[in-house]
């Protein structure tokens, strides 16, 4: 999965663990410490161009995921590379060179604008703290330019309104602008569209698609829901607990998948047809605590498959065919069929 030319990013075992409080005697007499590991050994990478999807529920460790790539969070382990360079975030100057390749365009529209502001100073903000714009009329082409692509046309009219003058789906355009704005390679979508009409998703995504198509920009895309990531994305990875449990190309991801916990993801999507062999999976239960990480298999306690060896061995992430990942006992090449793994 790792070493393929023409990578945007790479990820080799990145770790993000976050330490609990506790009580002062409580941290005395405890022999280790506490931690949430919310991102627990990834390897990835993401080409040129390409639409990686993260899907899982919440509290799968996706949005973490995205941030430690951004070092937006710290990662506690790992090593993360941007064009085949390991980026510093203690080295100023590398981050902020990162930082006018790298954006991220956040869930929640109402929150990732300044309410005080009017939209030309928010868009023009990045350029102005790298000072990559010289004059006011150079600052208002550059913003007119990025509301463009991001489908806010005339453009004129969103320059001098605020955020709240706008509907729910021009401020995530607007927000979209703000990561366009620097003429990113690299973008994290974390659920964009989650908190927008179902009307105005096509539109969005089809703005992300275009952009990536057209400028060979590459994206993270962070979603819950399955059937987008299959929409837009060239692959898709499963995650589950901090870890990916499956990758491959997002139509053999859909059609083709073996592992469990992508199956039983499948298995709800709204959508007719996507597999022959398809049968309805509830998982019972909730995510649990990644405070506490089930032994050996992580999803064994919720596993419609599990087996005594679950309960004890991790199963490594292998390569069952070209191009495809899956982390599962009974996957192999050797018992993959065209219905999937053995059961
Ligand atoms: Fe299920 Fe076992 Fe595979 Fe884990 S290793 S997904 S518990 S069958």
């Amino acid at each position: 999965m790792n070493n393929i030319a023409n990578d945007i990013i790479e990820v080799k075992d990145l770790k993000v663990y976050f330490d609990m409080s506790r009580g002062f005697l409580e941290e005395i007499l405890a022999k280790e410490k506490r931690q949430v590991k919310a991102v627990d050994g990834i390897d990835l990478n993401i080409k040129k161009g390409e639409i990686v999807s993260l899907v899982g529920e919440s509290g799968s460790g996706k949005t973490t995921i995205g941030k430690a790539i951004l070092h937006l969070v710290e990662k506690t382990g790992g090593n993360i590379f941007f064009k085949g360079e390991e980026i510093d975030p203690k080295n100023n100057k590398e981050m902020r060179l990162f930082r006018q390749k790298a954006q991220m365009i956040f869930q929640d529209p109402y929150q990732s604008l300044n309410p005080r502001d009017i939209i030309i100073d928010i868009i023009s903000e990045p350029l102005e703290v790298n000072k990559l714009v010289k004059t006011e009329a150079e600052k208002r082409e550059r913003v007119v330019r990025a509301l463009e692509w991001a489908g806010l046309k005339p453009a004129e009219d969103y320059l001098y309104r605020y955020p709240h003058e706008l509907s729910g789906g021009q401020r995530q355009r607007v927000a979209i602008a703000g990561a366009l704005v620097l003429e990113p390679e690299f973008i994290v979508a974390d659920e964009p569209v989650s908190m927008l009409d179902v009307s105005i998703r096509a539109d969005i995504l089809r703005l992300m698609l275009n952009q990536c198509r057209q400028k060979g920009t590459s994206y993270l895309f962070i979603t819950h829901d399955l059937s987008l990531a299959w929409l837009i994305s060239d692959r898709i990875a499963t995650v589950y607990l901090g870890k990916i449990v499956e990758i491959g190309d997002a139509r053999l991801m859909v059609g083709k998948s073996v592992h469990p916990y992508t199956k039983a993801l499948v298995s709800v999507m709204p959508v007719p047809k996507v597999r022959k062999d398809r049968k309805m999976t509830i998982l019972e239960g909730e995510t649990p605590n990644p405070i506490n990480i089930p032994s050996g298999c992580r999803f064994h306690p919720r596993c419609p498959n599990v087996m005594g060896k679950c309960r004890e061995s991790e199963p490594e992430l292998i390569e069952i065919e070209p191009g495809h990942f899956a982390a599962c006992h009974l996957c192999s090449p050797h018992n993959i069929n065209k219905k999937g793994p053995r059961s």
